[in-house]
């Protein structure tokens, strides 16, 4: 076996480089990667944007959007054998903090997380993980259903944060992967109306064809004004954030309902001009969302019983040798893509 990664070697480049076999460790599994999806972060780094955040991380692998098999059973693991077939949760956090120890561990200071530096990524062909972080797949998911439960879980956690429950009225602002991600995850917890804004038409036909009722594309019109004629001037229980720009950031106080829910589950750095007079008055509340916890079963349990149909927002699968042209193409290719998966052959 030779291992061989996609190492970024600088901004929108990458080289195969042949490394050296990882290390299976007590309490870990070695894992063959199989897919990996390209997510909004691994993005920010291949386009440089990330690089003002962690500078001087180069070269770096990234990835961290997992599916696989074992090959190898580490020391005092009983619960994995060879063959089995799994998905990564990306963070290992301490397990000893106060986050940790109250159950919100993606809140632990001391994450340890794939594709962020100093940590590497997963977009190479075996990479040895702790098993208390891997999950065993049933057989009527394939690997690249266990590399989407990464994705659905920051959807999964944004809609529990928002409390959706059966008949509520959402919006979701920004039809990408996560936005898409918040959709299904909110149908699946019985929202009633779903309203998605986007710039791009091919995401709105997206969204309508996984459950949408509404979509308004917010080049043509106005999304405050829309969705409060859609909703008779009272606003939806729960707008969620997730296009993380400023302009989309700001609409949320004026949409959402009297003693409603806004949830900011976008990647948003500036700072905004946002109306609290909104938030004081309706007695609304905002609530952050940074990665998520304890999803995975619940994710994996959602897919395989056919509640939540991940594979229908992956708009383009590519091979291993080919992940250079599928990052310029999910960067510069916005519009028509939603998510790009990378199988690793063997
Ligand atoms: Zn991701
Ligand atoms: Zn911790």
């Amino acid at each position: 076996m030779n291992n061989i990664a996609a190492v970024m070697t600088g901004i929108r480049k990458f080289e195969f480089q042949e490394i050296p076999m990882p290390k299976v460790g007590k309490g870990e599994v070695g894992i063959t990667v199989k897919d990996i999806g390209i997510c909004g972060s691994d993005m920010h780094f291949f386009n440089g944007d990330a690089m003002k955040i962690f500078p001087n991380s180069l070269p770096f692998i990234l990835g961290h959007e997992i599916g696989g098999y074992i090959y190898e059973v580490g020391e005092d693991v009983s619960n994995f054998a060879v063959g089995d077939k799994v998905a990564l949760e990306p963070g290992v956090p301490c397990c000893k903090c106060e986050m940790c120890q109250s159950g919100r561990y993606n809140l632990c200071k001391d994450v340890v997380f794939l594709a962020t530096p100093p940590y590497n990524g997963g977009m190479q062909r075996y990479i040895s993980y702790p098993a208390f972080k891997t999950y065993k797949l049933p057989d009527n998911l394939s690997t690249l259903e266990g590399a989407m439960m990464e994705p659905l879980s920051v959807g999964l956690h944004a809609v529990r944060r928002g409390e959706v429950k059966l008949g509520d009225s959402i919006a979701i602002l920004g039809g990408g992967c996560i936005g898409m991600m918040t959709l299904l995850a909110a149908k699946a917890h019985g929202a009633a109306r779903i309203i998605v804004t986007d710039v791009a038409n091919s995401h709105l036909d997206k969204a309508l064809e996984l459950g949408a009722t509404d979509v308004i594309n917010s080049k043509d019109s106005d999304p405050v004004e829309m969705i409060n004629q859609l909703t008779g001037g009272i606003g939806v229980d729960v707008v969620f954030e997730t296009a993380g720009i400023p302009a989309t950031a700001a609409q949320t106080s004026y949409i959402v309902k009297w003693g409603g829910t806004i949830v900011m589950v976008g990647n948003i750095l500036p700072e905004v001009s946002y109306s609290f007079r909104n938030i004081y008055r309706k007695e609304a509340q905002i609530k952050g969302v940074f990665r998520y916890h304890s999803t995975y079963p619940i994710a994996i349990q959602a897919v395989s019983t056919g509640k939540i149909n991940v594979k229908s927002i992956v708009t383009g699968v590519c091979d291993f040798m080919d992940s250079h042209a599928a990052f310029v193409n999910s960067l510069d290719n916005k519009d028509h893509c939603i998510k790009n998966v990378i199988h690793i052959n063997d």
